[in-house]
């Protein structure tokens, strides 16, 4: 952009929306810089924070009009990079636009605008008796929108599917301002292509969702957990095969030993008197649970060496918080990975590359844990200061192994700036280019959080101000 057109397009702005919700300089709150990732560095131009889907409509309109490039952003918990401005010019944060606006209690649908705190709409759901299936560690700051956009995973996906899976309909703006309002309600609709699931997962490339009807399940009445010590990975594979037959399974967490360990020394938990290289957290929840007996004739079998159940909700919560493993975040410049392979080879692949880590790295610390049953690992590894290189090589070990399994490199947070240079690991060119054509075609110009997930051209990243760049024209 060049000055004259900023001021032009900060003018149609301000015209459109008003002064109090478009904001420029110190009025752009500093949380607009980076997403959980911790690695935005810029500010955007201008902030614009939309009350209504005509907002929204709007300001897409006049960005596309001034090829001005915008970044969205929701909770700004995402772990891909996708929601930091980079080059772009516009941020438009969807916090203003929350809010249930309706349960129906007899299709057991919940229509929820984009800006809410994922908590919120699950707090809406329980008072109405209803359990909302989506949920993930960050629930008290994500929101409903950016759950949608990145297709979020979480611990009930075992019982529940992907965000994906538990949505009915939705509305989204497109780059040129076009509502696309698609809030069907119905559990059966084969009117053609289904929409919805173009932008789901989309992470914001391919329009701005606004709002969505959501599934609702019925609230269990009643659920235990156990945290579980295990000598192998088979015993692991077979608990969770056994375990397939219980009725109402809600959780099967696996902690690979090394990530209980420091997990559970930070949160001063103190489980087993023998360290186990593998521990499970398996929750049941529905109109009934069984657990006890299952654990005792697994202990009986052999295959659980040591278990203990939650005897208070306090004890539960205890051992969620070891499996949240939020103490690695002390670790100095953690690097987040959230990989899927085959589940027969998740054991082998997570030796193989700390393996390969360590013999690079020698200080290296790697933890693992995961949704198992999802074939979902994280990898949290800290190698302290490395440059850009040695990241880069760190980031190619472990995709590498991925490529190796036929994995995919991201289950869960998306591909965002920071995975985009290695989507080849896990997609053909026939995807990529595929990708491509549909970006194009809801978006020829570009504008919308460019760059991420894919690049449809280069970009010259040199003549913006700010480290603005321009989209292609
Ligand atoms: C402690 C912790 C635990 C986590 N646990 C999980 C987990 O278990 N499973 C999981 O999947 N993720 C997890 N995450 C990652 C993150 O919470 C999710 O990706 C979440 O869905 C992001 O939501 P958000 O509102 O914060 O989105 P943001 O971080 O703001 O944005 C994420 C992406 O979505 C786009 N976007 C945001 N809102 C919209 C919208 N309305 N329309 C279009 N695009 C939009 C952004 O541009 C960006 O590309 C975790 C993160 C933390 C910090």
């Amino acid at each position: 952009m060049n000055r004259a057109n900023d001021a032009k397009l900060l003018g149609a702005l301000q015209q459109a929306l008003g002064d109090q919700l478009v904001l420029t300089g110190g009025r752009i709150p500093a949380k607009a810089m980076s997403d959980r990732s911790r690695t935005g560095h810029h500010l955007p131009m201008i902030y614009i924070r939309p009350r209504s889907v005509q907002d929204v409509s709007s300001a897409l309109r006049i960005c596309n009009a001034h090829r001005s490039s915008v970044v969205v952003q929701g909770g700004m918990t995402g772990l891909a990079g996708g929601a930091n401005p980079e080059c772009e010019d516009v941020v438009i944060a969807m916090d203003l636009f929350a809010g249930v606006e309706e349960i129906d209690s007899n299709a057991a649908t919940m229509t929820v605008r984009a800006g809410t705190i994922l908590e919120d709409a699950q707090k809406a759901a329980e008072d109405s008796g209803f359990l909302l299936p989506i949920d993930l560690g960050a629930r008290g700051s994500c929101q409903i929108g950016g759950n949608l956009a990145t297709n979020a995973g979480g611990v009930r996906v075992i019982n529940h599917g992907m965000t994906r899976d538990n949505v009915l309909g939705l509305e989204a703006v497109l780059a040129d301002g076009t509502v696309i309002s698609s809030l069907n309600r119905m559990q059966k609709n084969n009117t053609g292509y289904d929409l919805k699931q173009l932008f789901i997962g989309s992470e914001g490339t391919l329009g701005i969702i606004t709002r969505a009807v959501l599934k609702l399940k019925s609230l269990p009445a009643c659920r235990a957990t156990a945290l579980c010590g295990l000598r192998s990975y088979e015993d692991v594979l077979l608990l969770l095969r056994n375990a397939g037959k219980l009725m109402g399974l809600s959780a099967f967490e696996l902690m690979w030993g090394a990530f209980f360990r420091f997990s559970s020394k930070a949160e001063e938990f103190r489980a087993f008197e023998t360290e186990y290289p593998f521990l499970i957290i398996i929750e049941q929840s529905g109109e009934a649970v069984n657990l006890e007996e299952f654990l005792a004739t697994m202990f009986e079998e052999g295959l659980i060496a040591d278990a203990l159940i939650a005897k208070s909700e306090k004890e539960r919560e205890k051992f969620w918080k070891v499996r949240e493993g939020l103490s690695l975040g002390t670790l100095p410049k953690l690097i987040e990975y959230d990989v899927s392979l085959p589940i027969g080879s998740l054991d082998l692949y997570a030796q193989e590359v700390t393996t390969a880590l360590a013999a690079e790295f020698p200080s290296i610390h790697v933890s693992v844990f995961g949704h198992i049953a999802d074939s979902n690992i994280h990898l949290c590894v800290s190698a302290g200061q490395v440059d850009a290189a040695e990241k880069h090589r760190i980031n190619t070990i472990v995709y590498d192994g991925v490529r190796n399994h036929r994995g995919s490199i991201s289950a869960e947070h998306g591909i965002g700036l920071l995975k985009r240079e290695y989507l080849s690991y896990s997609r053909n060119p026939e995807e990529l280019n595929l990708m491509r054509r549909l970006k194009k075609t809801l978006d020829p110009h570009g504008i919308l959080n460019p760059e991420r997930i894919i690049c449809i051209a280069p970009t010259d990243r040199s003549g913006c101000s700010n480290g603005h760049a321009h989209p292609q024209r």
